[in-house]
């Protein structure tokens, strides 16, 4: 009965993302009462296991009561406060602790609220450092086919997923998307790593012929999440830091859906050893809680707009910007990273899913899958060109919220799921298979 009610208020007020509306006619949405652990539940009491992390955000289950007890706590000190002229302990501790984590490299922390701002702010961070060091025809942004990193004009211009943005082509800068490193486009017999390299020259050869008016080179480091959980060599990320060094562009890491722990170490850069020159982090940044998002520098970045100039400085304002109750968010989630050790944790469990998930890896319908850390994907034979809304139905009767992309299905379940719920969502996911 609340089900049926709020659904109908939900599709005359709410204009729901990423949704053509008009398929809400026939497909209902999903009303959640509550969510605890890895479980999320609707208002007849019916439970979903979140699979994909509420859109690869939460990475400690819902209703987490550490992070619930740290937010209540700062709830009571400080909500929010202008970063502007003010600062506040959260802010300062997140950013020391979020600086050692990188060996103090990138110790310069710039907030925003979402992932594509973020992006924003490393692609103007990137122009400025050159503008203010002189070099103001160094302006342009060179990224990977099949890259994603949001969808704001400025973040949309350096994507390259038709569906996001074929349409605002008109409103959008154009930049350059060079050969992307994912496997999955290797030739016949090519090696994952040969074909990595191969993509790495066809970098190489962009920029020696433009590095005198590029920017910098912006990538997701080891999955391409959004063009379907592409992954590819680390080998790929060494080579492109040695070429942006040799040719003077700046490397932007975006780590957003990648950063804290989903490729199987902290961050997607370390398996390269690799340092950036900007590292964007948002998503699982709060463990899925609050809205939070952060642009990590260099000192010589730091320093380019460091003078005595105001207009040297870098006037970009997010209002919620450093707001304290996310950071605290962040600062409990870092603890329970530690506390917890979940990097060697989960990598107990991702061999606990390698082991169970054979009946999807051998399912006859299922090509390439595939893991990286605490993500998972396999693409599905379909001639059913409706199949991701379909799948997602599917599922949904089998206790599981998956949303495939295309015909790539892919987990990104909570670190927190344990054996017996990751043998549902196997069994689940196998069935949902069978009946779509
Ligand atoms: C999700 C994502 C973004 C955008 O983050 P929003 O918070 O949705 O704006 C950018 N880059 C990557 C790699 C992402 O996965």
């Amino acid at each position: 009965m609340v089900n049926k009610y709020l659904l109908e208020r939900s599709l005359r007020s709410v204009w729901h993302p990423c949704t053509q509306m008009k398929q809400h006619e026939l497909q209902p949405l999903v009303t959640i009462a509550r969510g605890e652990g890895v479980w999320l539940y609707d208002f007849d009491g019916r439970r979903y296991l979140d699979a994909i992390g509420s859109w690869w955000v939460n990475l400690f289950g819902h209703a987490n009561p550490q992070i619930n007890a740290a937010i209540r706590d700062q709830l009571d000190r400080l909500e929010h406060v202008m970063l502007a002229g003010f600062t506040h302990e959260p802010v300062v501790e997140l950013s020391e602790r979020l600086g050692k984590l990188l060996s103090n490299k990138l110790g310069h922390c710039s907030y925003s609220s979402d992932g594509a701002s973020a992006v924003e702010i490393a692609l103007k961070m990137s122009f400025q450092y050159w503008y203010n060091s002189g070099h103001p025809e160094k302006n342009r942004f060179v990224s990977l086919q099949n890259d994603y990193h949001g969808e704001t004009l400025g973040a949309l211009s350096v994507t390259d997923v038709a569906l996001f943005k074929d349409i605002y082509a008109p409103l959008l800068r154009p930049g350059t998307h060079v050969l992307t490193p994912d496997w999955r486009y290797a030739s016949e017999g090519e090696s994952g790593r040969d074909y990595a390299l191969r993509a790495a020259t066809a970098l190489e050869t962009y920029l020696q012929e433009n590095h005198a008016v590029t920017a910098a080179f912006i990538v997701e480091p080891l999955i391409q999440g959004a063009a379907g959980m592409g992954m590819y060599h680390a080998d790929y990320l060494k080579r492109a830091r040695e070429l942006c060094d040799r040719y003077q562009v700046h490397l932007i890491a975006d780590e957003i859906a990648v950063g804290f722990g989903r490729t199987g170490t902290m961050f997607a850069c370390e398996q390269a050893d690799m340092v950036p020159d900007f590292l964007c982090l948002g998503k699982g940044l709060t463990a899925g809680y609050l809205p939070l998002s952060v642009v990590m520098t260099t000192d010589a970045v730091f320093s380019a707009f460091y003078h005595a100039e105001t207009a040297r400085a870098f006037l970009h304002s997010h209002t919620h910007a450093g707001n304290a109750l996310a950071c605290r968010a962040a600062l409990a989630t870092l603890d329970i990273f530690e506390q917890d050790n979940i990097i060697d944790t989960n990598r107990i469990k991702a061999s606990y899913l390698n082991h169970a998930a054979h009946p999807i890896a051998s399912h006859p319908r299922v090509k390439n899958f595939r893991n990286c850390g605490m993500i998972w994907a396999f693409e599905v034979e379909t001639s059913d060109p409706d199949f991701s809304v379909n799948f997602f139905h599917a599922a949904l009767k089998q206790e599981l919220s998956l949303r495939p992309l295309g015909n790539t299905v892919y987990f990104m379940p909570p670190y927190i799921i344990d054996e017996h719920e990751t043998d549902l969502l196997v069994a689940g996911t196998v069935r949902a298979l069978d009946s779509c």
